[in-house]
This record gives structure tokens, C-alpha cells and sequence, in this order.
């Protein structure tokens, strides 16, 4: 009697650790893509800007924005616009390290965080995965998305607003010179 009890007591325990593991990744998950989501970008980022700051190894971030996104939803719908989120959600996700980061920071933006990376090698890399972006051909009617692409670097005790702020700005500057490029700001 004893025995089942015990044992019905750890099967629930069991579950309920399951099911707190479930429920913690659909809150960090973003559903669409698959990628980590804001909440789990604030978790993260925070935890790598200590680590940075303890450390002093550098802490590259890159902000990516799809160029004329709104256009792919007016002329070829919202489904397509979703598949191109997720296509290209994926893509970024495919080129990084495993210690690298991706999360969808809006509608259409992304970030990447990158420990141990230095700036001018994030800048390397962003702009391989613009030029791949540019070369993909996506759903049945091979449609080309661009991306602009904004590279910056944590500076020692620095906070994740302002690092963003900076990462922000940076990708703006490659809108405003004509999208599709990559921009730098330094620390
Ligand atoms: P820019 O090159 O300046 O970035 O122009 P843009 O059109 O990409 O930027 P804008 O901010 O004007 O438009 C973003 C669009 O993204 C508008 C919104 O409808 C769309 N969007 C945001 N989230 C989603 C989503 O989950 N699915 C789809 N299909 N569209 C989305
Ligand atoms: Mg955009
Ligand atoms: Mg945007």
C-alpha cells in the first residue's frame, strides 16, 4: 500500500517537473519562429553583460531588421510574410555558435548576442549572413528579402538598454544609407 503511494506520488512529482519544464519554454520560445523570445533576451542579455563585466572578455551584439517588410506583406500577404519571419528566423539561427544567442526582438527585428566575440568578427558575420539572406530564394515564387544589419560591443557595467539603444542606431544608420548593409557603432 505504502509502495503505490510512493510511487503515484513520484510519477506526479515527475510530471509536474516535466510540465514546469514545458511551460518554461513556451514562455521563453517565440512562437512563430522558434527563436527565444524578448523575455528570454532580457534573461540572457543581462546574464552575458555580468558575465562581461566580471570577465572582460567582449560581448558583440548585432540588431537585424528585414528591409521593406511591410511591402511583402501588402503584395504577397500575411502567410508569406510569416514564412519569411520564420525562414528567416532560421537562418540566423543556423550560422551562429552554440554559445552565440538569437531571440526576435519585434516584429521583424532580431537580435544576435555573441560572447568572446570580438567586434570586427561580428561584423564578419553579419555581413555573411547579410549576403546570404540577399542570395535566398524564398516560398513557391523565389522572393528576395533584404536585411539591414546594426553591430556594436558591450562596454564594462554598461546596461542592456543602452547597449541595444546603440545597436539600434547603428542598424538605422544602414537604413538610412540605403538598407541591405551592415553599419558599426563603437563602444
Ligand atoms: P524598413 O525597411 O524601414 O524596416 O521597412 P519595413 O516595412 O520593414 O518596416 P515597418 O516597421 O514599416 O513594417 C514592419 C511590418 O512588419 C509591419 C507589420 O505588419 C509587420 N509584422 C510585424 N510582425 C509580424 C508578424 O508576426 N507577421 C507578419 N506577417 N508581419 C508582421
Ligand atoms: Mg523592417
Ligand atoms: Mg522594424
Amino acid at each position: 500500500m505504502l509502495y503505490y503511494f510512493v510511487r503515484d506520488r513520484e510519477n506526479a512529482l515527475r510530471k509536474l517537473k516535466q510540465s514546469e519544464v514545458q511551460i518554461r519554454e513556451l514562455m521563453l520560445t517565440d512562437p512563430l519562429t522558434g527563436v527565444a523570445n524578448r523575455r528570454h533576451l532580457d534573461e540572457r542579455m543581462s546574464m552575458e553583460l555580468e558575465r562581461h563585466t566580471r570577465h572582460g572578455q567582449p560581448l558583440s551584439v548585432v540588431m537585424a531588421d528585414i528591409d521593406w517588410f511591410k511591402h511583402v506583406n501588402d503584395q504577397h500577404g500575411h502567410a508569406m510574410g510569416d514564412t519569411v519571419l520564420e525562414m528567416f528566423a532560421c537562418h540566423l539561427a543556423a550560422g551562429l555558435r552554440s554559445t552565440d544567442f538569437v531571440a526576435r526582438y519585434g516584429g521583424e527585428e532580431f537580435v544576435l548576442l555573441l560572447p568572446n566575440t570580438e567586434i570586427e568578427s561580428a561584423l564578419q558575420l553579419a555581413e555573411r549572413l547579410r549576403e546570404e539572406i540577399q542570395s535566398l530564394r524564398l516560398g513557391k515564387s523565389g522572393l528576395v528579402v533584404t536585411a539591414s544589419f546594426g553591430v556594436t560591443e558591450a562596454r564594462p557595467g554598461e546596461g542592456m538598454a543602452h547597449v541595444l539603444a546603440r545597436a539600434d542606431e547603428a542598424m538605422y544608420q544602414s537604413k538610412s544609407a540605403g538598407r541591405n548593409r551592415v553599419s558599426v557603432r563603437m563602444a
